[in-house]
């Protein structure tokens, strides 16, 4: 097993070595480095996160491999090449700038592609990402993108950020912010939930400022919270921007400055969602906000945070601290 797992990622490290070497050093890589360079991308990033360019011809890894006598079983169980109706085996990533999935021993056990092309025809009909199959040396409900580097700094700092694209965290670490990791554009597993379990106390949830980063921060939130026993906050970026977005558009010292003091807390994070279906200006509709957030309220352990709150309500509903009291206390009697 473990001889068999070595032989698929030695296939899989010498096609992040190539794709490397492709974009940063060849004239078929020319266009792709160009486009990343103008993202912001530092060459320094691009080699410290192995990033590659896989060029339009499918031909490539299959000829490297065949050169070194690789046995094409192997090379069909490493999920890089996918095979023709004739049999004949061609590479699976083309027209794509590559990042190598690490494991978290720092063993290159995946690819992600994103789509890369010169004239754009063809482009609505290929995923934006493609991502390496399943395999014996991947199941992406066990991987999260860059968790091998972030971990030790995770550490330090006793917190993991989550963000959603692997370009997020790519950027996010160029301005600094080294412990950053992403899923594998699904959301999160059990399996990855306890690698931030085992790692840190504390997590801060950085998704996409748009509506489908909203929902699917509001939906980390509730797993993190029923399954684990990990500080969550939440940093939701403004102008539908995600942070590659934001960071380019305002810079590194503004991405830090907003990580650091505009995260939100479970309580004031639901407090915003909740409110926006919703129209308080109509009696019934403001009630049942209300009677939601009290029950939210309700389930904060700490009493000092609690009061906060309770404050923030009291003022926002012109209702007395007095009063949310008394129906945060009802929720707590009958719950017992
Ligand atoms: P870029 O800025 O280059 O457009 P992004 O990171 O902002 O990339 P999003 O569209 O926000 O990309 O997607 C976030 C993540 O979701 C990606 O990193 C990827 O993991 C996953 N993802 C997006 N589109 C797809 C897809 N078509 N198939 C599989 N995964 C996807
Ligand atoms: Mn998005
Ligand atoms: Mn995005
Ligand atoms: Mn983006």
């Amino acid at each position: 097993r473990r001889q068999k797992d070595g032989q698929l990622i030695a296939l899989h490290e010498k096609a992040a070595e190539l794709y490397h070497h492709i974009l940063l050093r060849t004239q078929v890589g020319q266009h792709a480095l160009k486009y990343l360079q103008d993202r912001g991308i530092s060459e320094e990033q691009m080699t410290e996160f192995q990033i590659g360019f896989a060029p339009a011809e499918r031909t490539l890894l299959k000829q490297v491999f065949q050169q070194e006598n690789v046995d094409t079983q192997v090379i069909s169980r490493s999920g890089l090449v996918t095979e023709r109706e004739d049999g004949e085996q061609l590479d699976r990533f083309y027209s794509r700038i590559m990042f190598p999935i690490r494991n978290a021993q720092g063993k290159v056990v995946a690819f992600s592609g994103r789509l890369f092309l010169e004239d754009n025809y063809e482009s609505a009909r290929m995923p934006k990402y493609l991502n390496s199959p399943e395999t014996e040396i991947f199941n992406k409900r066990q991987v999260l993108y860059n968790f091998d580097q972030a971990r030790a700094v995770g550490r330090k700092e006793n917190e993991l950020v989550l963000f959603e694209g692997f370009m997020d965290v790519i950027s996010a670490s160029g301005a600094g912010i080294k412990n950053g990791v992403a899923s594998m554009g699904t959301s999160l597993t059990n399996e990855q939930l306890t690698m931030f379990q085992r790692t840190v106390k504390k997590v801060l949830i950085c998704y996409d400022g748009d509506n489908a980063g909203r929902e699917a921060s509001y939906r980390a939130l509730q797993s993190f919270t029923d399954h684990s026993s990990l500080d969550v906050s939440i940093l939701m970026l403004p102008e539908n921007l995600d942070p590659d977005d934001y960071i380019q558009t305002y810079g590194g010292e503004r991405f830090k400055e907003q990580v650091k003091n505009h995260r939100e807390s479970p309580f004031t994070f639901k407090m915003l969602y909740f409110k926006q279906d919703k129209n308080l200006e109509n009696e019934h509709e403001r009630l049942a906000y209300l009677d939601q957030m009290i029950k939210e309220l309700a389930s904060v352990p700490s009493v000092i945070e609690r009061e906060v709150y309770t404050h923030q309500l009291s003022e926002m509903f012109d209702i007395s601290e007095e009063a949310i009291q008394a129906e945060v206390d009802k929720v707590l009697t009958t719950e017992r």
